[in-house]
């Protein structure tokens, strides 16, 4: 039977996107790959929190409850997305992994391991996790130690002992650098010197910096972005305390890499055992190929959420490119409304040009 939306994706992105299908009473299915609720937070480091405080990081609709602690951890925010779906009874089919979408006379035809489903409107909600990346260097392939991206990292128990190379300036390599170096032997690449926030805030200041330039943009105004720029890495407690242990600090560069070891951009050369790849992640659309065209990260024309290719096709939560703020989950919101709004009016005006 013909849904009015499929959306792709179970995660945050998709609930927020639920949650103004109820209000706007359109006929939809989430569909989603993973067994359980929790998108990208079911796989994250299990020490992995919020950046944020519980009131600063809500889903339209529903605060996230206080945590223990002053930022809630990777199982609470598993806990609140399981609860916030069920809190609506958000139609959900879980296990499916959607393989391919077409475009029909009429909508949409989404092909899953599952079987097909027919739609008028699709909103692909896949997130980043399923995209992990990772730069090229020279030699890296003759190199004999593990590499893992971080998103495949879990605790620190295997790494005792090893040496071990933490790539990446942002708050993924900051806190695993923390975390590692408190059982192993750590080295950290970072292309630009690390930029870390005041003690004294947290992640809201990195939503409030976004939202000023967001809105400066809006209004065609000049901004004087070094005002605003306080840095990126987020002094949580295990952060701080790598910096009082003297470990929060950059070898610069990488050059290449050989068998056994970096070479760094100094000339100097570090035996390593495992590489992490802290280096960020490109998008999962390629459920998308046959209607968008695609860059090598897996991103495609939109305006707003809206494809540009693709007449009812809608991305959500990919980053800025689909929305401001859109990959987190205070921003994520507002993208899923004006979304939500754009589909009512294509259904209900179809012919609409
Ligand atoms: P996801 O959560 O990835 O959900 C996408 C879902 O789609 C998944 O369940 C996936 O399995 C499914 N899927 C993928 N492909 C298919 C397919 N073909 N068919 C069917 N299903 C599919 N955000 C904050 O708001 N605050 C923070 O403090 C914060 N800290 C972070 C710290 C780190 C280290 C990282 C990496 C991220 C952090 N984020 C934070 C960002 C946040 O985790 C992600 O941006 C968010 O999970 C994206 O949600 P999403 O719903 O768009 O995607």
């Amino acid at each position: 039977m013909e849904k009015d939306v499929i959306v792709i994706g179970g995660g945050q992105s998709a609930l927020a996107c639920a949650y103004y299908l109820r209000r706007a009473q359109l006929d939809f299915l989430i569909v989603d790959k993973q067994d359980e609720p929790g998108g990208a937070w079911l796989d994250g480091w299990d020490s992995l929190t919020l950046f944020s405080p519980a009131e600063h990081s809500s889903l339209p609709g529903w605060m996230m409850p206080k945590s223990v602690n002053n930022f809630p951890t990777r199982k609470e925010v598993v806990s609140y997305l399981e609860n916030y779906e069920k809190r609506y009874e958000f139609p959900v089919q879980r296990g499916v992994t959607v393989t391919q979408v077409n475009q029909t006379p009429k909508g949409f035809k989404i092909d899953s391991t599952h079987g097909v489903y027919m739609a008028k409107t699709v909103i692909s909600a896949t997130g980043t996790l399923g995209k992990p990346f990772v730069p090229t260097y020279p030699g890296l392939e003759q190199f004999n130690g593990i590499q893992l991206h971080s998103a495949a990292y879990r605790k620190p128990d295997i790494f005792h002992g090893q040496r071990v190379l933490v790539v990446g300036e942002g708050n993924s390599g900051a806190q695993l650098l923390a975390e590692l170096s408190l059982v192993a032997t750590c080295y950290w690449s970072t292309r630009n010197h690390p930029e870390f926030l005041p003690d004294d805030v947290d992640g809201r200041v990195l939503f409030d910096r976004a939202s000023a330039i967001y809105y400066a943009k809006k209004q065609g105004k000049e901004l004087d972005l070094n005002t605003l720029h306080l840095g990126n890495i987020v002094m949580t407690p295990p952060v701080k305390a790598a910096r009082e242990r003297g470990v929060l600090v950059s070898s610069g560069r990488l050059e290449s890499f050989n068998q056994d070891g970096v070479f760094w951009d100094s000339g100097d050369f570090t035996p390593i055992d495992i590489v992490i790849w802290c280096t960020g992640f490109g998008y999962a659309t390629d459920h998308l190929a046959n209607i968008v065209t695609r860059d090598e990260r897996g991103k495609c024309p939109t305006n707003g959420t809206a494809s540009t290719e693709a007449k009812g096709l809608f991305l959500v939560g990919y980053g800025g490119w689909t929305g401001f703020a859109s990959a987190t989950l205070i921003g994520v919101g507002r993208s899923a409304k004006s979304t939500v709004d754009a589909i009512k009016e294509l259904i209900t005006s179809p012919n609409r040009s």
